[in-house]
């Protein structure tokens, strides 16, 4: 069982700085969002690799006493988020192991695609597998390869993979970092203060630890770390852009500059687009938080209908795809949001969400919109219907329970009790981030998968 176990994840490295694993620590606090279940870091003090991963949040796992134990100028560090699969501590990361050239760790965003072919390839060449996680094949690729330095080991290893793979080893005197050919999960460049490195998945790590942003790394690209040198680039594949535009949808984090924009800019696009093709008359716009506001600041500004804060958040508990069963999910839905009665009662109400996946979450909020004393509400998605699941590193459920891909969006709108439903639509979301060409994977809106 190979599926669900690598799936949105962040990854993050620092390199050249006395505080690496703390560095890494604050960065991973930053891109909790992108993963809640597992968290790790490993570090290097150019003798010796250390390790510690743990089940839970990364506050959770690392405390001053661990932290001070991953001693060394360089460290990488993971959060990890999956759904079913096995929630074994093996299949947290880093991936650790040690091999014919010393010691390795690495952290992986992504899915690949080929995983269970290597795998069984491998096995069946007698190699030992202790995870589940499609991470490991890149460690017996790496041991295996015939190459003399890690270098070349890593590029041989990357050309047997296939699919999503944003990664970063680390060795004990050396980084790399890595995107796939398509750049489908974001990683980027940036310059701590004491002229040290940093790569993370997402910007707003940079802006936590007053890192400066140098750049995207690009697809295909691998770049280098090596004391006393700036990073060297290698260009390991032609790239073809593929970026996952639902990074935009719902995944990163407002604050962030990802694949070149501000994600906060991309979605309030949405909310305006949207506000252009599903108008309806109203009395208030509200957002379901924290996914839906940039989109429902955007269609208030748009339509002039006043932006209204209607739903509470509670902060305290993870996101609601965190538990696997659908009993678990219902309670922790109804856990996570409450009405504001005297903002929505007698209302006609606009409710703003960035994507309806399953329809629970949407069905219950209209459910308590209503039993708060909402005249009307009418749903709006800034995105378009998920129809298709994903395979390159967005954890999405299998298409039968995609709500969208078994009925229409009137049969949607019934099921969810909403007065109305629109969602936005394929033209409208790419003209939301700017794209200028067919550089961005859609697949989970139009099933056009390109591997
Ligand atoms: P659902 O109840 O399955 O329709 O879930 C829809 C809600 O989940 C929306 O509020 C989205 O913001 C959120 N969401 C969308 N995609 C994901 C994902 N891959 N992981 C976790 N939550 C998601």
């Amino acid at each position: 069982m190979l599926e669900n176990i690598n799936e949105k994840c962040a990854v993050v490295g620092i390199f050249g700085h006395k505080e690496a694993s703390k560095l890494a620590y604050f960065s991973l606090h930053a891109l909790q969002h992108r993963g809640q279940e597992a968290a790790g870091i490993s570090s290097s003090d150019g003798h010796k690799l250390r390790i510690i991963k743990d089940r839970g949040l990364v506050m959770r796992v690392f405390d001053g006493t661990k932290l001070s134990t991953l001693s060394g100028s360089s460290a990488i560090g993971h959060t990890r988020y999956s759904t079913a699969g096995d929630d074994s501590i093996l299949d947290a990361q880093p991936v650790f192991a040690r091999y014919d050239l010393g010691e390795m760790a690495i952290v992986h965003n992504g899915n690949l695609t080929n995983a269970t072919e290597i795998r069984d390839a491998l096995i069946k060449k007698g190699a030992i597998f202790q995870t589940f996680m499609d991470t490991e094949n890149l460690i017996h690729l790496i041991a295996k390869s015939e190459k003399e330095h890690l270098l070349d080991r890593i590029i041989d290893a990357v050309n047997r993979i296939e699919g999503a793979f944003s990664l970063v080893f680390l060795s004990r005197t050396k980084m790399f970092a890595m995107r796939d050919r398509h750049g489908f999960r974001p990683l980027s460049l940036g310059r701590l203060k004491n002229g040290g490195y940093v790569v993370a998945s997402e910007t707003c790590a940079f802006d936590l630890i007053a890192a400066e942003f140098i750049r995207d790394i690009e697809p295909g690209e691998l770049l280098v770390f090596e004391e006393g040198k700036a990073p060297q680039s290698i260009k390991v594949f032609e790239p073809t852009p593929k970026r996952c535009i639902f990074e935009y949808v719902y995944f990163s984090r407002p604050d962030s500059v990802v694949f070149g924009q501000s994600v906060y800019q991309t979605r309030k696009n949405m909310g305006i687009e949207l506000a252009k093709i599903a108008p309806i008359e109203a009395d208030i716009v509200i957002p379901v938080p924290d996914g839906g506001v940039p989109a429902a600041i955007g269609y208030s500004q748009a339509s002039g209908i006043p932006y209204e804060v209607g739903i509470m958040r509670n902060h305290y508990i993870g996101r609601t795809f965190i538990e696997p069963t659908q009993e678990m999910r219902d309670l922790k839905v109804k856990m996570k949001l409450s009405p504001m009665t005297e903002i929505i009662k007698g209302k006609v109400v606009i409710v703003i969400d960035d994507s309806i996946v399953r329809g629970t979450t949407s069905r219950r909020i209209v459910r308590m919109l209503k039993e708060a004393g909402a005249k009307e509400v009418h749903m709006r998605v800034s995105s378009p219907p998920t129809t298709d699941p994903c395979f390159y590193g967005v954890d999405t459920p299998d298409k039968d329970k995609l709500i969208a891909a078994n009925m229409s969006v009137d049969e949607i709108c019934k099921y969810i009790e909403a007065d109305s439903l629109a969602y936005l639509d394929e033209a409208s979301l790419l003209r939301s981030v700017n794209a200028t060409e067919d550089n961005y994977c859609t697949a989970c809106f139009t099933g056009k998968y390109i591997i």
